[in-house]
């Protein structure tokens, strides 16, 4: 668990008294949104939350969200000064939750003098963060989304111990106050995808990574009970722990598939939902793995164990019912793929069978390339949407990407600060056009 206990506000006070105000500010420079940090501390120490909450917000939209959800030992905690102290770092995320959840003032809109309006596809960080910015400049913005939830991902599979759905709404509404207008449960299709083209002077694209790759070994059946994607385990476990859905049965023995955040996840919450043996298995190494170290420190602190470079080759089913999988283990080639070394199987290790109830497999999301075909835009072999890097103009100029889509992976913060960069961008072309 990183940052979700809400501090009282004289911890918050104590915590704020321990920053050093330091003139480089490692903590701001590894924010991936440049937050002001030893700033809004500061007035925050005054006691002054408007102060710090105008500092936080206007570089962070989203502030009660990533003041809980981001992995802060990984990025502004893990770069405190306190820490070369050998002290405990600032808890950042908490003091930023802590003015997020007590900020009061609404978002500081412009007027630009003109009637331009622009369609944001996608309601993820990305889609908010470009939302946000260009009404801060005066535009019209009105935010397309498939689902019938605001705030992508982050409101389906982050774990609500983690991120309660009441933090989402907070940080939602002060949008919706902006003046942001919200379409839920529209499809981009082809004629929808026409119908914004006609109308709109610009158009975002903040779809994110929304198909799950498809997962397929060697005795796979359609419809087997045990084997699930992650991301449904996620969605099912964040219903079940907001009160919504019954628990979800994973029985005592679970394997997961994969290195990232979203396999160790799954990991921490079969877990703490119960099941007794959590193993995750990783093709390649510990240093390998693209997980953040705070969520395998979370993981392997419960109990979850972690096998490297195994892999599962064959899954035997009985019934429609998972019974076990055959684990292969893995070794390092010379070639690398991505700028990480490859691996084969290691012929020369035996297989074995490893009894369990479940599979959970986090292979990673892909880009749905049906949007970029129907807006008539290129993509780079359909993985990502291609943009020019400094402006996130895609090659139909009216239209613009960033965030996942674009970088093929990354953090909340990240694609909301990318999503903001690229409003600023739409904002210029629209004013200057
Ligand atoms: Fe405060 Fe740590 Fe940032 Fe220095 S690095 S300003 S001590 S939060």
């Amino acid at each position: 668990m990183r940052n979700s206990s809400m501090l009282k506000r004289s911890d918050a006070l104590v915590e704020a008294r321990r920053c050093l105000g330091c003139f480089e500010s490692p903590c701001t420079q590894a924010c991936p949104a440049h937050v002001d940090i030893p700033g809004f501390i500061k007035r925050l120490r005054e006691d002054n939350i408007e102060g710090a909450g105008d500092i936080i917000y206007v570089s962070c939209p989203l502030s009660y969200v990533c003041g809980l959800a981001c992995p802060t030992p990984d990025l502004c905690e893990g770069a405190c000064t306190l820490n070369k102290l050998g002290q405990t770092p600032i808890r950042i995320g908490a003091l930023q939750a802590y003015v997020a959840n007590n900020y009061e003032f609404p978002e500081n809109i412009n007027d630009n003098g003109k009637r331009k309006a622009v369609a944001v596809i996608g309601a993820g960080p990305s889609g908010l963060g470009c939302a946000i910015q260009l009404r801060r400049m005066g535009f019209e913005v009105e935010v397309f989304e498939k689902s019938n939830s605001i705030g992508g991902l982050v409101d389906r599979v982050i774990p609500s111990h983690r991120l309660p759905s009441s933090v989402i709404i907070r940080d939602v509404n002060r949008l919706k106050e902006a003046g942001i207008k919200f379409h839920l449960r529209v499809e981009i299709d082809e004629e929808n995808a026409k119908i914004l083209l006609d109308d709109f002077d610009a158009i975002f694209i903040g779809t994110g990574l929304s198909s799950d790759k498809e997962y397929w070994v060697e005795g796979m059946e359609n419809g087997v009970e045990g084997i699930l994607s992650a991301l449904d385990y996620l969605e099912h476990a964040r219903k079940y722990e907001e009160g919504v859905a019954d628990l979800p049965q994973l029985g005592n023995q679970v394997i997961v598939i994969g290195g990232g955040n979203v396999a160790l996840d799954a990991a921490i919450l079969a877990k703490r939902l119960g099941s007794e043996q959590v193993i995750v298995l990783y093709r390649r190494s510990k240093d390998e793995m693209p997980g953040w170290e705070s969520e395998y420190l979370e993981a392997a602190s419960l109990g979850v164990e972690f096998r490297w470079l195994s892999s599962v080759n064959a899954v035997t089913i009985e019934k429609k019912k998972l019974q076990s999988v055959t684990v292969q283990r893995m070794k390092f080639t010379e070639s690398q793929k991505g700028g990480r070394r490859w691996v084969e199987p290691d012929l020369e290790v035996p297989i074995y069978q490893f009894p369990c109830d479940s599979l959970i497999y986090a292979l990673g999301q892909e880009l749905d390339s049906a949007i970029a075909d129907y807006l008539g835009i290129k993509t780079l072999d359909k993985q990502k949407i291609q943009v020019d890097p400094s402006s996130f103009q895609t090659s139909v100029p009216k239209i613009f990407a960033a965030g996942e889509a674009v970088s093929g992976g990354s953090t909340i913060v990240n694609s909301m600060s990318q999503g903001m960069i690229a409003g600023r961008s739409i904002g210029r072309w629209l004013l200057e056009g």
